[in-house]
């Protein structure tokens, strides 16, 4: 056989084992929120750009095992909760007993999550983005190397280098997690089967959006929480209207208790408990554990270390305003730097990191005007200073409510059942009525709250708000009561 028709196989896996490419103007290590949104918006200002994703589907933790996913299930459950006990209040029955079909609950999430991934992947080739699968790595300041998912790596010379790696579930050395009785967000997005007791260590919003679900599937569920609050830094009387809330639905809460140690013993879990503050030790049994104790920036693995990128004492990438590590060419946004850890915060980061480096603009982020929704049932949505945080930095304010069962369109969905639940809370300055907060848990706050955002962007006062015109009949119109009630008084309460 001739020498060049043997070589050539080899030839090729050579190239399969370490090709390189043209050098990009940007290289963006992570397909999340943040990384996907900045690729896009890059190329669409005419950068030549690389988005390396290691997950084999883009959309990163939001799409795949993050919001999108947790919102499918908080809907279906919902509808299911609805259709139990509900309906016959609406004067729909239904004749036979309703039941969870969890096969099928399952099957319409993963749909909206592949249609969704697969809609970026659409979104990267309509753009022009060149999308590798692998694990990227920083050899140096200006090249990324990747381990290809398919076999071999790659090497990719980089004017720019975008690190949106994003985060991962912070382990619990306490309490092990196996993915099946001991689970972390992701492992409770596919259960098989309906826990009948379910512990969740965590009082934040993940632990109480995912069990909502499972409680509204069937499961007791108690939330152990460390603290003697749930949802820590969100406004103090919205929260505690908001437990009250979550304790009519029957979720149980164990406050001020840290969880000391666990075992599994005949297909359960036992932990072992004790008072924060010291006190008497209890153990407690359940069926499946939901670790929901935080999340860590992602980045072993990265090669930080061989050009010398700074990170804080949370293991967080340092950045400068512009997103820049203390390397020049390399940029850092979403959940790997500081600030809240959501999806639209890292997409907005994307969007701008992305004007900076192309050079179009010097864009900010306001994150004063980030807001935070939990998903549950009824909603709840934050912008903004909230009460606690006014009075620690000496902020002279004005303060309005208005509860959601004076609101006409609230007690027409549901009435005086869970959807007339909650209140809209106004903060404004006191000299200059600015508002400087909008806090909800209501019916649809997450929608809501956009008005809030809006208002606070624009530097309106509570006064603004008030006379603009609102529908009729609509939830907002509850938040319009509370900036008249910020701003002089409510008219239907
Ligand atoms: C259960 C749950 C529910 C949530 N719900 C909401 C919600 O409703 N609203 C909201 O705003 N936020 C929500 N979040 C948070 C949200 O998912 C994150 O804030 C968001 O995904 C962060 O975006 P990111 O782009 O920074 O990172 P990520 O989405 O984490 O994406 C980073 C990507 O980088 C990839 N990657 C990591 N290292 C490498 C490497 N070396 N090479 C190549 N690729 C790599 C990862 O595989 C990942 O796909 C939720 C999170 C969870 C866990």
């Amino acid at each position: 056989m001739p020498l060049f028709r043997q070589a050539a196989p080899r030839l090729h896996a050579l190239r399969r084992y370490l090709s390189t490419s043209p050098q990009q103007d940007l290289v963006v290590i992570g397909g999340g929120p943040g990384g996907y949104v900045a690729a896009i918006k890059a190329a669409q200002l005419g950068l030549s750009v690389t988005c390396v994703e290691k997950r084999g589907a883009l959309g990163g933790t939001c799409l795949n095992v993050g919001c999108i996913p947790s919102k499918a299930l908080l809907h279906s459950s919902h509808l299911y909760e609805e259709a139990k006990h509900s309906f016959s209040k609406h004067g729909i029955d239904i004749n036979g007993d309703v039941q969870v079909n969890l096969p099928a609950m399952m099957k319409h999430k993963l749909t909206s999550v592949s249609g969704l991934t697969k809609g970026i992947e659409g979104l990267f080739k309509k753009n022009k983005v060149t999308y590798v699968k692998g694990a990227g790595s920083i050899s140096s300041p200006n090249e990324v190397s990747v381990d290809l998912i398919d076999g071999g790596s790659q090497q990719i010379a980089a004017k720019n280098i975008m690190i949106a790696t994003g985060s991962q579930v912070a382990p619990l050395p306490t309490v092990p997690i196996d993915e099946q009785v001991i689970v972390s967000s992701t492992g409770a997005l596919k259960l098989e089967t309906v826990p009948e007791k379910m512990v969740v260590i965590g009082g934040g919003v993940i632990g109480l959006e995912m069990g909502s679900v499972w409680r509204r599937l069937g499961s007791q569920v108690t939330v152990v929480e460390f603290l003697d609050r749930i949802i820590p830094g969100t406004d103090k009387e919205i929260a505690d209207n908001f437990l009250r809330i979550l304790k009519k639905q029957k979720m149980k809460f164990k406050f001020g208790t840290k969880v000391v140690s666990s075992r599994k013993e005949g297909g359960k879990v036992i932990l072992d408990l004790e008072a924060s503050k010291g006190g008497k030790p209890e153990s407690m049994e359940a069926d499946v554990v939901l670790v929901a104790t935080g999340r860590q920036p992602h980045t072993e693995g990265l090669g930080l270390e061989n050009v010398g990128i700074e990170m804080d004492n949370k293991g967080r990438i340092n950045v400068d305003d512009k997103f820049r590590t203390n390397i020049p060419s390399v940029y850092a946004i979403g959940d790997v730097i500081k600030g809240p850890m959501l999806a639209h915060k890292a997409e907005d980061e994307g969007l701008v990191a992305a004007e900076i480096i192309a050079g179009v603009g010097e864009g900010h982020i306001n994150y004063n005007c980030v807001p935070g929704v939990i998903y549950t049932h009824p909603e709840v949505a934050t912008v903004g200073k909230t009460e606690e945080e006014l009075k620690e930095e000496g902020v002279e304010y004005t303060k309005g409510t208005f509860p959601f069962m004076a609101n006409s369109r609230a007690r027409t969905n549901d009435v005086g059942g869970e959807f007339a639940q909650g209140m809209v809370k106004v903060l404004a300055d006191k000299t200059t009525d600015r508002v400087l907060g909008m806090h909800i848990v209501g019916p649809n706050a997450g929608e809501l709250i956009a008005e809030g955002v809006l208002a606070m962007e624009y530097g309106a006062s509570s006064e603004d708000i008030a006379r603009t015109c609102h529908a009729h009949p609509t939830l907002s119109e509850a938040t319009r009561e509370a900036a008249m009630a910020a701003h002089s008084k409510p008219i239907h309460f």
